[in-house]
């Protein structure tokens, strides 16, 4: 366990970060945060209101229209952008361990993709240096400058379950293009973007680029709502997309929405299964399925159904569950009582609905404490039941058989979601031909990957726009052209 006074400033624990300076919170009000596997209070962080998020808009505005972020040079932020990435980097382990006491991240877990966050802090400081934020084009009369220039204030909104590598794809990429910002933190993982806060100071930020404060949903819906803001990039579930989407057309503020998925893997017939298996396992239910891109529904030859059923469960069956600060487990505890009685009432709901139960299902693990869900595996399932057709959040996958290539892909794209998929089999190009014809935004070829240079992103309820890579850049970008009445010099 974290020794939070000492582990922690004071102003990481107890202010937001506001034009450059730690403040307080107006109201004094205060959120407790319970650990998912012991179920007890540890530590308790301010909560901004109203006023603190018109102060955090503030500063974000007057940084944007008069300070010197939007007009310095890609170069130049880099230089910024390269000094707060390794002070990051020094916190990496704190980061860590903070995941799996806020939110009960298996540490094994939160140690593998953590890095992640970084090497997005690397890509787009780079990308600020190298990306051509002004380019010619001859005209009729003269040429146009084609400039893509920063969109404004950005308001960045994460969810709980990935905190640090989702707060720094948005940071990296909205300060990488000029954006100033507003962070508004989860309540349940606060901590994550105020040590990233705490690494801009020292980093010498300009003040007001980067605001954070933790709030809950009326004040993230106020942000949402402000005149102020010029683009929300939003990550967390379809139906606060959904209304910040309504919200935000209002006067067309810019939007990028990472939202839910359903994700297939889909196993052709001749293939590997033992690699297959290790190459996937880990993420169909990472984080006690808490992540967006889990591979939740596994598509398998009718023929081979059987055979996979019952490799995948005896893998599933020998996965650690416990104390997610222990480095041997793999699956921890969910969130909450919320999130636990959902996925047990999916549990109950696919059982209903005639799927085989092939492991699991019975909701005890064994211990007196902690939000604990039994890892469960279902057989038999068919394309329309509710559990391969919404999005559980928990450590339950399905597997449905499928008869020929033309249903594997017809049942991989009938749900809502398009977020991710993966596909197996001992051709790589032809597993390419199948990842082709699936509607989802990012596919795996016998494996799953997350890449800083690639865009991440959702077909269909899975979301608008993408994060990563140079589009992710360009999502924090205006283009604008001037035309000018001489050639180009
Ligand atoms: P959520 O939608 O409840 O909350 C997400 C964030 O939005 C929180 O910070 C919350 O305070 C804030 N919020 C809530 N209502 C708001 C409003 N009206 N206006 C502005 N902000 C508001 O989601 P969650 O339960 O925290 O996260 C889980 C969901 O996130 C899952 O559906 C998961 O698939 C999705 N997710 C998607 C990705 C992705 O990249 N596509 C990544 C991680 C999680």
């Amino acid at each position: 366990m974290i020794e939070y006074s000492t582990a922690l400033s004071s102003n990481v624990r107890e202010r937001f970060f506001i034009d450059g300076e730690w403040v307080a919170s107006h109201s004094g009000a205060r959120h407790v945060l319970v650990s998912p596997a012991t179920e007890k209070p540890f530590m308790s962080v301010p909560l901004a209101d109203a006023t603190d998020v018109e102060r955090a808009i503030a500063a974000a505005r007057r940084a944007f229209d008069s300070g010197p972020w939007p007009k310095m040079s890609g170069a130049e932020r880099s230089v910024y952008l390269q000094r707060l990435t390794e002070e990051i980097r020094l916190r990496l382990p704190l980061l860590a361990q903070l995941w799996t006491e806020q939110v009960g991240a298996p540490i094994t877990f939160a140690n593998g993709l953590l890095p992640v966050g970084i090497t997005r802090f690397e890509f787009f400081s780079e990308l600020a240096k190298t990306y051509e934020f002004e380019d010619a084009r001859p005209t009729r009369r003269g040429h146009a400058r084609v400039r893509r220039e920063p969109v404004g204030v950005a308001a960045l909104i994460a969810p709980w379950n990935a905190t640090f590598p989702i707060v720094s794809q948005k940071i990296a990429a909205a300060l990488a293009a000029g954006c100033t910002v507003v962070v508004k933190s989860p309540v349940e993982s606060p901590l994550d973007a105020l040590i990233i806060a705490e690494c801009a100071a020292a980093a010498s930020l300009p003040p007001g680029v980067l605001n954070v404060i933790t709030a809950g949903r009326d004040e993230g819906a106020q942000l949402v709502q402000s005149r102020d803001v010029d683009k929300i990039s939003f990550t967390g579930s379809v139906a606060t997309g959904q209304w910040i989407a309504r919200a935000a057309v209002d006067r067309m503020a810019r939007v990028t929405l990472e939202l839910g998925g359903k994700s297939a893997a889909i196993l052709l017939d001749d293939v590997d299964l033992s690699s297959a298996l290790a190459a996937l396992t880990p993420f169909t239910m990472p984080f006690s399925g808490q992540i967006c891109f889990a591979q939740t529904r596994i598509l398998a030859p009718r023929a081979r159904h059987d055979e996979v059923v019952s490799a995948y469960a005896e893998i599933v069956s020998k996965l650690k569950v416990g104390d997610p600060h222990d480095a041997d487990t793999r699956i921890g505890p969910l969130l909450n009582a919320v999130q636990r009685d959902r996925v047990r009432a999916y549990i109950d709901r696919g059982v209903k609905e005639g799927a085989r139960l092939a492991l699991g299902g019975s909701g005890n693990v064994g211990f007196d404490k902690g939000y604990f869900v039994e890892p469960t595996v279902f057989a038999d399932v068919a394309p329309d039941m509710t559990i391969a057709q919404e999005e559980i959040f928990g450590p339950v996958v399905s597997i449905l058989p499928y008869d020929n290539i033309d249903d594997a892909v017809r049942i991989a794209n009938d749900t809502p979601y398009g977020l991710s998929g993966s596909v197996y089999g001992r051709d790589p190009e032809q597993a390419y031909a199948l990842a082709c014809r699936m509607r989802a935004g990012n596919i795996g070829v016998n494996g799953v990957e997350l890449a800083a240079n690639v865009p991440f992103g959702g077909y269909k309820l899975s979301g608008v726009g993408r994060e990563g890579g140079r589009e992710g850049l360009e999502a924090y970008l205006e283009t604008k052209a001037v035309f000018m009445p001489t050639a180009a010099g």
